[in-house]
């Protein structure tokens, strides 16, 4: 039976460290996790899995996650969507960007456990 008090979320990143990082602390945190290796499975698993929010890495290899992002937001206006990136990269594209929010990508999940938390709160229920 589906329990529809936890949130799931989509975590694309082409970094396996990366994901297994997401993966071990959302999973602890309560939340289900869904994990995309590249933007194509992300949009895959997107369509699949229909996540509450999305975590996306903005360099992967094939689509990048601008594209990915633009892609989501077709099918889906109203869902949260955070880009990561490393420090310094795509500072200035990102202002040009409709995402909800960004973080720079950092071992430490705190910033992000919160950026989802609010985002996650912000959603009217049953949406
Ligand atoms: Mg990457």
């Amino acid at each position: 039976m589906e329990d529809s008090d936890v949130k799931k979320l989509l975590f694309a990143d082409d970094e396996e460290s990366i994901r297994l990082l997401y993966k071990e602390e959302f999973e602890e945190q309560g939340y289900e996790v869904v994990l995309a290796a590249d933007g194509r499975e992300a949009l895959e698993k997107f369509t699949a899995h229909r996540p509450d929010l999305l975590v996306i890495d903005i360099k992967m290899p094939g689509m990048d996650g601008f594209e990915v992002l633009k892609k989501v937001r077709e099918q889906s206006p109203h869902v949260p969507v955070i880009l990561c990136t490393a420090y310094g990269e795509y500072q200035h594209d990102l202002n040009a960007w409709a995402s909800d929010d960004y973080v720079v990508k950092s071992a430490n999940l705190e910033g992000l456990t919160q950026k989802i938390k609010t985002l996650l709160e912000r959603q009217p229920p049953g949406s």
